[in-house]
This record gives structure tokens, sequence and C-alpha cells, in this order.
């Protein structure tokens, strides 16, 4: 009988991960709660709403339509789950939900690819209707066409910010404002680096063309970032490096400050985590070839560290190889040495790449005490800070227990890391100290039907 190897996650490294294992005769489940591959960069409008790819794409166009298809040719090996969410791994076997119901999948490898998702910083009025992250307002454009409002400001830290600012203009959207609350002088100290993959900065630098064709303003180093309205948006309001203040209209905000890895499904099986100071985030141990400290896990993509979609497709190939060398299949050495050798390549850029959008330390001395800091379950700064000076919490999940902050139905996904720098500014303590949120099921709300609630 096969083995049951089984992978969560049809982006870049998934797809080419599934790719891989079936190219050798191995059968292989594959799952995304998405309705179609592609992940986030290559994301799919729904069947009826396609557009050109060039038009999605742009300059990625070609790689976009080659991960889309290259599961065509082993239809008959991949059992591919679309629209299906996993929410747990326990013993060995994944906990799905889809329309269809609940199931238990067992496997004998599991390579994890669940990718990355925006880091949220809060700031006043993040929580009005018309705030969104630069990942949801990326989201809206690309699989329904749409804008998230008429007159857009974009604000934030990290390579998405161009990007999503330009796919806006080219869209034909109105965006009134592009915020970076990172210096310029972080670009000019991470250029060099990031040279070491000119394509990549020069399309990088077609970005802020696009911006700049369009003369949208651009800011560098913004603090003091806020939301006005009493219902909506109504306007957006920051401090630029030399203290100035600044105001634009606009009836909807893109934020986010960075992405973090997928990890829960990682924890959930049981891998050990490491602090990459890099990243600023904990993130599952991948030894050799994506292989994890649990024997059958293995970790692929945005998921085992931020590296961009080219990284992604590398390493799902290089990881589908330790997983079929560990099934005894035999694979082409050769070929994974020069993956191996492509991929170190992109460190040195991602080096650079963190450089150039260092994490906004400053905007955490921005907040006020009234700050909404856990939506889910409305706990504001203050009283975070009151229940941290009770109760001394060490680190995030006893932080947790005592103040409720990550508690609610995003487990922590979206105030976690911001929950976490604050306690180890409030203990003077470092960020790796602070520890992380342990994961727990199910790693996204699911609704309980039929015999289930019972
Ligand atoms: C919102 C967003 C937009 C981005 N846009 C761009 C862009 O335009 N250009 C660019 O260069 N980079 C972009 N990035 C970064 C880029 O997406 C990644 O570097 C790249 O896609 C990583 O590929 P991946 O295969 O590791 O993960 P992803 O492409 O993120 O794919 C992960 C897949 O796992 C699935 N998944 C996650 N958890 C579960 C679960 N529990 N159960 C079932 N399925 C699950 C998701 O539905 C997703 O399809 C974006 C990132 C985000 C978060």
């Amino acid at each position: 009988m096969s083995p049951s190897v089984v992978v969560v996650g049809a982006g870049p490294a998934g797809v080419r991960a599934t790719a891989a294992i079936a190219g050798k005769g191995v059968p292989v489940t594959l799952i995304d709660e998405g309705a179609r591959v592609g992940g986030q960069i290559y994301r799919q409008p729904p069947p009826g709403a396609e557009r050109p790819p060039k038009d999605l794409y742009g300059s990625e166009a070609a790689k976009a339509v080659a991960v889309h298809g290259c599961l065509k040719e082993f239809k008959g090996l991949i059992d591919y789950r679309p629209s299906t969410l996993v929410w747990n791994v326990f013993k060995g076997q994944l906990d799905l939900k889809s329309a269809g119901g609940e199931e238990k999948v067992p496997f004998d490898r599991l390579l994890i690819a669940t990718g990355a998702f925006d880091r949220v910083i809060p700031f006043p009025g993040w929580t009005l209707p018309g705030v969104f992250t630069l990942g949801a307002a990326q989201i809206a454009l690309k699989a329904q066409g749409v804008a998230i409002g008429r007159k857009v400001v974009l604000v934030g830290a990290g390579p998405l910010l161009p990007l999503v600012a330009s796919q806006y203009l080219k869209a034909g959207a109105e965006v009134a404002a592009v915020i970076d609350v990172t210096p310029f002088s972080a670009k000019v100290a991470g250029f060099w680096q990031m040279m070491s993959k000119p394509d990549v900065v020069l399309r990088g630098l077609g970005y802020l063309y696009e911006i700049r064709k369009h003369r949208v303003p651009v800011f560098y180093g913004a603090r003091n970032l806020a939301v006005d309205g009493s219902q909506n948006v109504e306007s957006f309001s920051w401090t630029s490096s030399g203290g100035k203040s600044h105001r634009v209209d606009c009836d909807a905000v893109g934020a986010s400050f960075g992405l973090r890895s997928e990890t829960q499904l990682a924890d959930l099986a049981g891998c050990e985590f490491e602090f990459d100071h890099l990243l600023r985030q904990w993130l599952p141990i991948a030894r050799e070839g994506g292989r994890t400290t649990q024997e059958t896990v293995y970790v692929a993509g945005d998921c085992a560290g931020i590296g961009g979609a080219d990284v992604a497709e590398l390493q799902g190939d290089l990881v589908a190889n330790s997983i079929l060398e560990d099934l005894g299949v035999s694979v082409d050495k050769e070929r994974l040495t020069v993956v191996e050798k492509r991929l170190r390549q992109y460190s040195r850029f991602r080096a650079g790449m963190e450089r150039a959008y260092p994490f906004p330390h400053h905007l955490l001395d921005d907040l006020p005490e009234d700050l909404m800091l856990c939506r889910c379950e409305g706990i504001k700064l203050g009283h975070l800070m009151e229940v941290d000076a009770k109760t001394s919490p060490h680190d995030v999940n006893r932080q947790k227990a005592f103040s409720r902050v990550g508690l609610g139905r995003c487990q922590g996904r979206v105030c976690g890391m911001a929950a976490a720098e604050i306690l180890s500014k409030f203990n003077g303590s470092s960020i790796e100290s602070a520890g992380r949120l342990r994961g727990q099921p199910p790693v996204k709300p699911i609704t309980f039907t039929g015999s289930s609630a019972t």
C-alpha cells in the first residue's frame, strides 16, 4: 500500500511539492482552504470572474500560470481538496472541515506549506469599518476585482506596501497617500544586500515608478498613526519623522507591518520552535531539507520563514525530495544541489530586505492607553498594562491567562505579536523572552453542524 502523503497549502510551495511527489508516482493529498490553487501571490479569482494573467499578476504572470497549471498532468495521483480547512493536527491525523462536513485524514508524511499573513500593529481607529490589512486590500483586488474604498490610504512596513499601491493604481483606484513607517535611510542601508537579486530590486523600483507616475505622495518614517471617523473611516493622520502633523481625507485604509509565518499547524503537530532574530518571530526548527523535529512532519515556504514566492517554489521542490528520500524513493541529488545553491542566493537578499524594512518599534511608543488592543475580547492597552503591573507575567501565555488578550476568536493571530512586543517593553526584556502563544485548535473559527454539536 502507498504511504499517505499529505500537503497542506496550495501556494507556490505546496503546489511545487505536490507536483514533485506525484511526479515520482507517489499519490498525494493536497488540502487548501482556498477555492483554487495559487496561494496568496498567485491567488485566482472565482470561476467566471477571471481576468488576463498579465492584469492580475503583472511581471509575475508567467510564474502564476506555471504554478496554476503544473498539477494537471498528475491528476490521477493527486487527491485535491479545495475549500477545506485543516483545523487541527493530532496523533498522526488531520482534522478537516469543508462544506461537505468534518473528516479525519491520517498521514504517514505531512508537509505544512501554510504560508503567512499580515503582521498587525494596532493604532487608534484600526477597528473602524473600512480599515483592512494590506493583504486583505490586495485579496479584494485580485479575487473580486474591487478596491477597498473610493479614496484609499495605504500604510505599513514591508514590500507589500509599494506593491499593493502600484496594483491599486494600475487598476484605476484612487490612492490618496502611501505612508511607509520605516525611514528612507533604511532602504539605502539594505540596497546593496538586496542587489544580490537585481531582478527583484528592479521589480520593486517599478512599483515606486508607478506610484510616482500617478503623483501619489509617499512619506517615510511616519509615526502617531490614527484613523479618524465616527462610524466609518473619514481621514488618516500621522506625524512625519521631522515632527510635522499630516491629515488626508479617505474612506478606506490598508495597513500592515510585514508578514508573519502561519505556524499553528506545525505547533499542533508537536514541532519544536526557535526564535528567528532576522524575522523577529518564532519559527518551527527546519533542518536540512525542511525536516522538522517531528520525524514525519516537514515545512516549506513562508510558514518556515518569510522568503517570498520564488523561495517558496524552490523549497517546495526541495522538501518534496526530502519526503521522497525518507520514503525510500530515489531522487536526483545533482538537481537538488542546484536548487540549494539557488536558495542560498536568496538569503543575502532577505537580510537586505529586513534591513530596508526594519521592525517599526517607534509605533509602540506612540500607543495611547485607551487603544483597543485585542478586539475579539475587547481589551484595551491600559487594562493590559494594569494586569501586567499586578501579575508580572514572564511570557505571553501567562499574560493571556491573566488578561484574556489572545484568547478570542483569532487565537492571537491578530493581536498576539503586538501583545508580545508590549510585554517585552513592559518587562524591559527581549522580545524572545516574551515567548510565543501556544497554538490551540481550531486554528481558525469553525462552525459545528449536525451531530458534531451534540
Ligand atoms: C495576503 C498576502 C498577499 C501577498 N501578496 C504577494 C504578492 O502580491 N507578491 C509577492 O511577491 N508576495 C506576496 N505575498 C507573499 C507571498 O504570498 C509569499 O511569499 C508566497 O506566496 C509564499 O508561498 P507559500 O506557498 O509559502 O504560501 P502561500 O502562497 O501563502 O500559500 C499558503 C496556502 O496555505 C493555505 N492554508 C493556510 N492555512 C491553512 C489551513 N489551516 N488549512 C488549509 N489551508 C491552509 C492558504 O489558503 C494558502 O493557499 C503575499 C502574502 C500575503 C499574506
